[in-house]
């Protein structure tokens, strides 16, 4: 943080907030009434932030603040204010393609690193939803509408060297959070890390296994290389089912405070990851009563529909709004060269298929054997039951890195996801 910056950064509360808000004339008229009326509920359930709910007699806003640390670690991990300049930098980037799937930004604080924004409501974490069980029926192809604008209009395909140049710029401040991927997602879970945590004594074993296979640390460590080398568009950078907050009509993706310029298969692995987690973690949910068969069938049945949509909505966004310096549309005007380049665009959607895979399982394993973890494993209460569940979804993620030709296709993800479930991961222990 800079050392103007600092000097007059607070943190918010229910007194100061209300206040701060009562001087920004749009929040005021948007809350109605007087100051003193408005409700603040603070309910950053986040490792980060402090996240408040702002309601008044005519309208609502949520309110998200930095701290000067991590806020699940405690203040012994310190965290740059900065990553506020960058989430919002991040929406106000992405808003002229995408504002239908996010939260409306009302208001940026500077000084207190603090974004006002729209409140969602009666929205929920999809996350919370798949673990009670519960279908949102579009949220796969909006957030699969959402990768494709944001990864092509961010992208030298879809705008300037300049503009992207410019983007590059912005984001390249955001190292502290990149700094968290790198270490927690791409290294910390095969070596030994004090963070690192899993379902102990029950995953003892495949930890250790894991932390000694060579060819999968290789193919991991590759991954982290890409991560950080290969600034493909402009990334959400955290893009899983905690990101995204849901009703059964609408989809709006938060919390975009890793974004950086990185590789666009990382948002899409960070999806099927978290799919692919609730796929494995219903069998720790399900009940006698309340069985989750066919709701599984559905998780799969959604991740066709994400990469499907995907793949047909980035390709045709390429064949009609190319305005970018790579692939020159008047260079392949001629019907011979036209059919070059579809025949290209076809192999780039192949590897960004390959880079989902290769990402998605990277993120499977951080959520079971590195620091961050999920509510749809966490919340198996029975040790036995989790470890199951877990085990099955160690398996897979193993297979995608260790033999990606295994996986040309999203069919493919299906069929090993059903295999290790059926296999390893019977919940009933
Ligand atoms: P963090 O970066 O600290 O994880 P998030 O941006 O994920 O913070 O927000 C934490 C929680 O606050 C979310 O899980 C959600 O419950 C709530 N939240 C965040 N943004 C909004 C919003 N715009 N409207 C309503 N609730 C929100
Ligand atoms: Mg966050």
């Amino acid at each position: 943080m800079s050392g103007e910056a600092s000097r007059v950064w607070r943190s918010l509360d229910a007194s100061s907030l209300p206040q701060l808000l009562a001087g920004l004339r749009e929040i005021r008229e948007r809350l109605g009434g007087r100051p003193e009326s408005w409700q603040v509920r603070e309910v950053g359930d986040g490792n980060l932030n402090l996240v408040f709910l702002v309601d008044g007699p005519t309208g609502s806003v949520c309110v998200k603040q930095s701290l000067p640390y991590v806020r699940a670690a405690g203040e012994g991990w310190p965290m740059p204010l900065t990553r506020a300049f960058f989430e919002y930098s991040y929406f106000q980037a992405v808003a002229p393609w995408v504002a239908p799937f996010i939260p409306a930004i009302l208001h940026y604080e500077p000084e207190l690193y603090c974004i006002v924004m729209e409140q969602l409501s009666p929205h929920i974490i999809l996350r919370r939803g798949l673990v009670a069980g519960q279908r949102y029926p579009r949220a796969a192809r909006d957030v699969a509408e959402y990768v494709a604008l944001t990864s092509f209009f961010t992208s030298d395909l879809g705008q300037s060297l300049e503009r992207k140049m410019a983007l590059s710029a912005t984001f390249s401040g955001n190292s502290a959070l990149c700094r968290i991927t790198s270490d927690l997602v791409f290294a910390d879970p095969y070596r030994d890390a004090p963070r690192n945590r899993w379902t102990t004594p029950q995953l003892d074993a495949i930890a250790a296994e894991l932390r000694r296979d060579g060819a999968l640390k290789v193919a991991a460590a590759r991954l982290g290389h890409k991560f950080l080398s290969c600034a493909e568009s402009l990334i959400h950078g955290d893009l899983h089912t905690g990101s995204v907050m849901v009703t059964e009509s609408d989809t709006r993706v938060i919390d975009p405070e890793f974004a950086f310029l990185g590789p666009s298969g990382f948002d899409l692995g960070a999806f099927v990851a978290n799919l692919l987690i609730s796929y494995f973690s219903q069998d720790g949910h399900a009940s006698p009563a309340a069985p989750r068969a066919e709701f599984q069938a559905w998780l799969l049945a959604e991740i066709e529909v994400f990469w499907s949509h995907f793949r047909a909505r980035y390709g045709e966004l390429w064949r009609s709004e190319a305005r970018g310096d790579a692939y020159p549309t008047n260079m392949f005007e001629d019907p011979a060269s036209g059919k070059a380049l579809e025949i290209e665009r076809a192999r780039v959607l192949d590897e960004l298929f390959g880079d989902m895979v290769g990402f998605a399982a990277i993120k499977i394993i951080r959520r079971i054997l590195g620091f961050a973890h999920n509510i749809d494993f966490e919340w198996i209460t029975d040790p036995h039951r989790r470890a199951h569940c877990e085990t099955a979804a160690l398996l897979l993620a193993r297979a995608m890195l260790l033999s990606p030709a295994g996986f040309a296709s999203v069919a493919d993800i299906v069929t090993a996801a059903r295999h290790f479930r059926e296999h390893r991961g019977n919940g009933h222990s």
